[in-house]
This record gives structure tokens, sequence and C-alpha cells, in this order.
């Protein structure tokens, strides 16, 4: 059976030029980046030229990019490295209800260890309210963290304004931008962000490479210790050529960026058109307005999302019942309780997102499967 993948946001396939860049590092250059010796210096001289890549795809400095093993630890650095750090300055930050595990379980960490956490409230399209975060600024705020894109509705949220905001009261602003990256252009000098994860395998390079960018002027206390790699930021023998791919796919994000984001968001408004004409009692979740272009989140009134996807399966179908990271919890999605989601619609919702390798005919495929599924559910027919 022919495999129709929808679930981009989970995690994506590698692409055939990042595969290829990847391969001699492997087998030819694949000398340690330490070693003195022509076959490290190749390995790190590769290294060098993909922080450049990274750092173009952002418009940062390359020295102000720091490898890590991906999202995760890249906000885990983020927050962690700066509280850390400035304990006696103040002990407060400011998040939002809606971000990613990697923020929440780092922010519960915290406040298990003497931090205080304001997560701000979404409105029901999934954004903040910039009164609600100018107001939760106290002199002990060292740090506000929001996610750029939200991995689950897709809304993207006010980050110029949040970092304008940031800059005028003199704190720190990361943003986790996991999702968004490749998806939405970035500027990190004219957004004021001062720190951002992004995550490779979400842009079609492997799983366990990402970035964090810091910027020079900003301190942090590392979160692994050991040799001195990344310069004495982030120690462990570099994961050279995960590096060189994730590099390559922020090459091919920046230089695809318009035509990418284009034939996503053909796509998903054909499904978003199609599901309204042909099934009723559905709710779209997120922000039409303000929304990554390959994300679509339904909810379907008195479906069990997890059957849903089963018979989805069945049909050859991947999508997600909300967040990869949460589905199988059995419990709402913070997300969608977040934004005042009902019960008998939330747990009904399908999370399909979008990528370059589909196409409309898998699109009409999925139309007509997940109505047929939809009907057999509610109906038994
Ligand atoms: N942040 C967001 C918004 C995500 O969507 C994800 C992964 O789904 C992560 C962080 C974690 O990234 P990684 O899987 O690279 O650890």
């Amino acid at each position: 059976m022919k495999i129709r993948y929808f679930d981009n946001s989970a995690t994506t396939k590698v692409k055939k030029e990042v595969m290829d860049k990847m391969f001699p590092y492997f087998v030819e250059s694949y000398g340690n980046p330490s070693s003195l010796y022509a076959l490290g210096r190749i390995a790190k001289a590769g290294i060098e030229e993909a922080r450049k890549q990274v750092a173009n795809l952002i418009n940062c400095d390359k020295n102000e990019i720091y490898f890590t093993s991906g999202g995760t630890e890249s906000d885990n650095t983020a927050l962690k490295g700066i509280m850390y750090l400035n304990k006696n300055k103040g002990k407060h930050l400011i998040t939002t209800k809606i971000e990613h595990h990697a923020i929440l379980n780092t922010c519960k960490t915290l406040e298990e260890n003497g931090y205080k956490v304001t997560y701000l409230n979404v409105d029901k399209e999934g954004i903040i309210d910039l009164e609600e975060l100018i107001n939760a600024i106290t002199k002990d705020t060292v740090l506000i963290s929001v996610m750029f894109a939200n991995n689950e509705i897709g809304s993207i949220e006010p980050i110029e304004k949040v970092g304008r905001i940031a800059k005028e009261k003199g704190i720190i602003f990361h943003t986790d931008a996991v999702q968004a990256c490749g998806n939405v252009e970035i500027d990190v000098k004219k957004m004021n962000i001062d720190m951002l994860s992004l995550s490779g395998h979400k842009i079609g390079a492997p799983k366990g490479i990402g970035a964090l960018y810091v910027n020079k002027t900003i301190e942090f206390k590392k979160l692994i210790d050991g040799g001195h790699q990344e310069r004495d930021k982030r120690a462990g023998t570099e994961n050279v050529a995960g590096m060189i791919g994730l590099g390559e796919a922020c090459e091919i994000a920046k230089n695809n960026m318009e035509a990418h984001v284009h034939k996503l968001q053909k796509l998903r408004d054909f499904y978003f058109s199609e599901i309204q004409n042909e099934i009723p009692d559905i709710q779209i979740n997120g922000s039409m307005e303000h929304r990554l272009s390959g994300n679509s989140n339904i909810s379907f009134k008195g479906i069990d999302g997890n059957e849903l996807l089963m018979k989805l399966d069945e049909k050859g179908i991947c999508a997600s019942a909300g967040s990869a990271c949460s589905s199988g919890s059995g419990m709402p999605s913070h997300v969608l309780t977040a934004i005042g989601v009902t019960s008998e619609y939330a747990e009904g919702t399908l999370r399909v997102t979008f990528g370059d390798e589909n196409t409309k005919e898998d699109v009409e495929y999925l139309v007509e499967n997940l109505t047929q599924i939809v009907k057999e559910i509610r109906y038994g027919k």
C-alpha cells in the first residue's frame, strides 16, 4: 500500500541533497574535528561551513550558532542556561501556556528549583495578549520565552512585537522556532530575538541535530560539561554529519522558502475547503490569518481521535491526533484546552501537516477516506 505522509510537524523525510552532502562525512572525512591532521581539519571545516548556512537562514553571525542534539536540548540550554547564570539578578521567567513540553517541562524543573514562571494565556486563535505580557514583567524578570509558531495548531505569535517589548525592558528574549524555521522568514536582528531554538528533523535533516542561536552580547551557562567543543558551550564529540545535514537543509530552506510556503498553503487551503464541504460538525482550530502554511488542525464532533487515526493508518495515511509528544496520554492537549476547545470536539482532533512531497492527489485521497471514516464512526456506515 502506498503511504501518504501528512505528519510533517512530527518529523520530515531527510532530503536527498542532505543525504548526499552528509554521506562523505561518514565514510571519507570521518576524522574527529578536534584532531589536528587533515582528516580532522576537513571535518572541522565542514562544520564551520554548516554553521554559516544555519546562521544565514535566520540572519545572525556564524559564531552565534551552537549545535545541539535538537530542539529539546536547545530549549533546555536557553532556559536553564540563562536562569541559572542570572539567579542573583532575578528568578522570574515568562512563557506561554501553549509551549511545547521541551519548554513547559524545563519550566517545571526550574520551578522545583525555586524559580517563578508566569504562563501567558492565549486567545481562541492561540495568540498571546501583549498587554498581559507587559503586565507580567516584574523587576525580577530575566527571560521571556514565547514560541514562534505552535506545533499543534500552527498559530504564529507576534514575535517582532515581543522582541520590541523585551528590548525596551532590558529582558532577554528566547523563541522556540522549531516549527517556524524554514516555514517563515526569520530575521533575529530585525525581530530583536536574543536566543532561538531550531531542529533538523523538521526541515529535511536527520533527527538528533539542532541548533541554538545566542546573540553574542549574551552570556549563558552550559548544560553539558566535558570537552571544549562548540566554543566551550556544548561538550561532546561533534555529530559532524548531522551538522553538515542541518546546514544543507537550512540552505535549501532559505533558497526555496517562497515556493515551499506557497505550495503547502495551496494544499492546506484545498484540504480545508474540501473538508468543510464534505463533513458537518467540524471546527478548525487556530488562526486562519497567522498560521503556518502547512498546518491544519480540525476537530470532528463526537469522534474518538485515536480510532480515527487507526482507521486512517489502515488506508496508509499518517497523521496525528494532536502533538506527537502528547498523543497517547488520553488527556485533551494543553493547547486545545488553552484555546477553549470543548471536550466533545477536542477528543476528535486531527492534525494534518503538509510537506514538499504531498500532491493534490494525496489530499483528494485523504479527504475521500476521512469523509468515509468519519461517517462510519458517527453513523456506523
Ligand atoms: N519545540 C517544538 C515547538 C516542537 O514542535 C518540537 C518537536 O516536536 C520540539 C521543540 C522538540 O524538538 P526535538 O524533537 O528536535 O527535540
